[in-house]
């Protein structure tokens, strides 16, 4: 499995709390655009689909 952003649910205009919750660093953002995921680093976790609560990262 991997982690899917769905940027037309995220309204980009703070930095992204999934960001912080993720334990190995997989997820970034610039400015306040909405994140990034390093499938390389993403362990799968399944912590960011529950941190945000737009649904803009999900279980694909
Ligand atoms: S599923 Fe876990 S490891 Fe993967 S990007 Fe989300 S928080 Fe990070």
């Amino acid at each position: 499995m991997a982690i899917k952003v769905i940027p037309q649910r995220c309204p980009q205009n703070h930095p992204c709390p999934s960001v912080r919750v993720c334990p190995v660093g997989a997820l970034t953002q610039v400015g306040h655009n909405a994140p990034q995921v390093d499938e390389e680093k993403c362990i799968d976790c399944g912590r960011c689909p529950r941190s945000c609560p737009m649904g803009a990262l999900q279980k694909a």
